[in-house]
Parts: structure tokens; sequence; C-alpha cells
């Protein structure tokens, strides 16, 4: 919104100039309003002038520092040319838009193709270099080799230009980006800066047009700022830039254009953080320098001071002094208690009444008969009786542990609730279905092992 209001100021304000200024303003920075023939076009917003040697190295697909670009802010590229099929066509497009790219040529292909440099250089693009033969080996060459790439790549380049310097930038990308310390010493000694970039669109590989032109706003959209790698020896990236450029200026992006710092054009004033895709913010505490200490005093809470009732009374020495100065009785400790584990409420079940433990003397003869172990038994299947003098002194026949009580009357509950003997057990519940009579004959017969 606010971009498109100022453009339509920056619009209003240039047709009241006049063509003259008009025009002289269109050599460095071609504003959509100034574009002939697309009154619609994106353009070139402003224009960056950068020193080599204060930033030797950009593009954060390798290196920590990139262009000092604003929110929204796009830099164009373009690697390879000049190669006049598609070299032409994306000068055409560029031009269409009233846009300033920076283009990084091949020396072989300079030397094939002199006038494509010469066009470039009359669009009013950017040219830097891209090696002589385009190896894709700089990062494992040696480096003298490397440096003949280096410098006949600039060499062919400049031949275009009838060996004008000043129309060439000290601006180079390492072929594949495939880059090595030493050769980035190299350039930083001729005072060459080395661009990676921030986003490629993945043009070289064999892709569709739709794919260039989704990978490249997707990855602008993610970043929003930075420096688009392309080239401009790929058809597909010919049938992809329109498109590109026209979702750009429907997003609200705006192109910059790079030029180098010369003696009579100054660097475009920045800050350091300016140069850094994610700068630390001021609201960071942990980047700003001097450091300091990680206590934050004004938000901790002064606790009051403990009172003397607040001692643990478990403490003898604090009971020894509160004694010895007369201080009485302390009050329990104000510190939590140790918290008893939670049970869950058990429903209690009334205390039995002593008469569900009596049980009648014929059941209790039986019981006692039932104990009667087994070698007092007959042979299986014959059914053995209970003498009534057995029945009378059950210890005879059964081990009855001492201390209990014998004869009539009711079993004391302490009996009754006592584990029968293995092999000895006696289901009360089916022996209250029979006579005493029965019960006497029969249940040994129960307990005798087949
Ligand atoms: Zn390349």
């Amino acid at each position: 919104m606010l971009a498109s209001v100022l453009v339509r100021f920056r619009k209003r304000s240039l047709i009241a100039t006049g063509a003259a200024l008009l025009g002289c303003f269109m050599a460095q920075t071609a504003l959509a309003a100034d574009c002939p023939g697309n009154p619609n076009a994106l353009g070139t917003s402003r224009t960056l002038v950068v020193d080599p040697r204060e930033h030797p190295r950009i593009g954060t697909m390798q290196y920590p520092e990139t262009l000092p670009l604003h929110d929204h802010e796009v830099v164009l590229t373009f690697d390879d040319g000049p190669l006049p099929k598609y070299s032409n066509q994306i000068l055409a497009i560029l031009a269409s838009q009233c846009i300033k790219a920076t283009f990084f040529t091949i020396g072989s292909q300079a030397r094939a193709n002199p006038e494509g440099v010469r066009k470039l250089i009359a669009a009013g693009h950017t040219v830097g270099t891209h090696t002589q033969n385009h190896p894709l080996t700089m990062n494992k060459m040696p480096i003298e080799k490397a440096k003949q790439e280096i410098d006949d790549g600039i060499a062919s380049t400049l031949a275009a230009l009838n060996g004008d310097k000043s129309k060439l930038a000290p601006f180079f990308r390492i072929p594949g980006l495939l880059r090595a310390s030493a050769v980035e010493d190299y350039l930083a000694s001729q005072g060459i800066q080395v661009w990676s970039a921030d986003f490629p669109a993945d043009d070289w590989r064999h892709i569709s047009p739709q794919r260039v032109y989704d990978l490249a706003i997707q990855r602008i959209e993610a970043t929003g700022r930075g420096i688009l790698l392309l080239h401009d020896i790929q058809p597909r990236t010919v049938a992809a830039l329109p498109r590109i450029l026209n979702e750009l200026k429907t997003r609200g992006y705006r192109i910059v254009h790079v030029v180098p710092a010369t003696p009579d054009r100054p660097a475009t004033p920045t800050e350091p953080q300016q140069w850094y895709l994610h700068p630390p913010t001021e609201t960071v505490a942990t980047t700003r320098w001097p450091k300091i200490p990680n206590f934050v005093y004004t938000a901790t809470k002064t606790l009051p001071a403990p009172v003397f009732s607040d001692m643990d009374w478990r403490d003898a020495d604090v009971i020894d002094h509160a004694q010895h100065a007369r201080i009485g009785v302390l009050r329990q400790t104000q510190w939590p208690l140790p918290q008893l584990a939670q049970t869950a409420p058990v429903a209690t079940l009334p205390i039995p009444a002593a008469s569900v433990f009596r049980i009648p003397e014929a059941r209790r003869l039986t019981l006692l008969a039932a104990r009667i172990p087994a070698h007092h038994v007959g042979p299986p299947g014959t059914p053995q009786a209970v003498s009534a003098r057995q029945a009378k002194h059950p210890k005879q026949a059964t081990h009855q542990p001492p201390g209990v009580p014998r004869g009539k009357g009711p079993l004391p509950s302490q009996h009754a609730a006592a584990p029968a003997q293995p092999g000895t057990s006696v289901r009360v519940a089916n022996l209250k279905k029979r006579s005493p009579r029965a019960e006497a004959t029969t249940v040994p017969k129960q307990r005798v092992p087949d």
C-alpha cells in the first residue's frame, strides 16, 4: 500500500518536472512511470552503490553478508551469457519493464559475441564476469589455474568493451557457486566482489518455465528480499521471466540496480547490520555490546525477612534459644508439611455380631470330623462313620492347635476364621443342607484322594 502511494507520488512529481529532467533521471534509475509504453512497468526503484573492498563476499546462499536491501527489494542477476538467442530476449523483457539487472558474462561467450556485451552496457545494466570457460572445478583446481580463469574472463569481457574498465564492474560470480578460500582471497586482493545469491530459481535444471516461476516466487517470498540468480542463456528463463516480473509487481516488490562505487560515485551509506539478511534487533539483549549481566534485578521481588516464628520448631538450637530468650511457645512451622498420601475412602463394614460365629453343636461336630487325617479313613469309596467318642474327643482325630477350647458352646471367632489345613477344607454352605447324621457319614469321603 505504502509502496503504491509512493509510486503514484513520484509519478506526479516526475511528470511535473518535464521531459528533460526525466531523461536525465532515467540514466540511473528508471521508475515505473518512466517506462515508455508500459505505465504499469515494475521499473527500477533505486540504484545501490556498493564498495567491493568493504564487503568482498555477498549472498546468503554461501556468505554471512548480502546486499543491504530493504524489505521487498530484489536484485536480478543473469549468468553465463551473452548468448544472442536468449540474451537478447532477456534484454527485451527487462527493457519492457524498465528494469536494470546485473550480468555475469563468460569470457568465451564475450569473445564469441562481443556485441552482446556492449548491448548490456548500452541498456544500462551492470556487467561483471564469470571466468573464461566456466569450469565447475573452481573449488579444487590449483589456484594459479583459477587465477587464470578469472583474469582471462575479465580480459575477454573488457576486450568486448574496447578495454574500458569503467564499464566493467569488479563483480564476480564463481561458476556453480563452487567457492574456495584461495579463490575468494585472490578476488578480494584484486578489489573484486564475490557474488553468491540469496535464492536461485533452478533455471539451469531441466524443469518447466512454470517450475522456474514457482521457485522464484516462493523463494523470494520466503526471504522477502535478496539476490535472485537466473541465467540469460536458458529458454525456460525467457519464458518464465515476464510472469516473474509481473508477479513481483503485484506483490509489491521493487527492483534495485547495483553498481560499484567509484571515486566519483561513493557507496550508498549503510549500517553494518543492513548487510545481514536477519540483522540482530535492538530488542535482543545478548547481541548488544558490551554484554550486560544475565541478572535482571529490576524484575526480582524482594521477599520479607523471615520472622522467628517461621523457624522450624524441630530445630533444637532454635528451641533452646527461644527458651533462653523466654520467647514462649513457638508456633508450628509454616513450611509445608509433607503431605500424606491420599487414599480413596474405603467403605467401612460393621463389626460382625458374635452370633455370626456361633455354630450349632451338630455342625461343629461335623466340622471336627472332617479334620480326621486321611490315614484314619478306610479304603477309597468306603464311607467312614465317626464314632461318638471321636466326635466327643476330636483331639484324637485332628491336629487341633493348642489353646483352642474344646467342648460345647460356640467356637471362638479365632478358630472359625483360621484357614483350613490343606485337604481338609469343608464347604459349610453345602453342609447346611444336610442332616447332621448324613454329614457325619459322607464328609470324609469328599477329602479322600483318588
Ligand atoms: Zn554459470
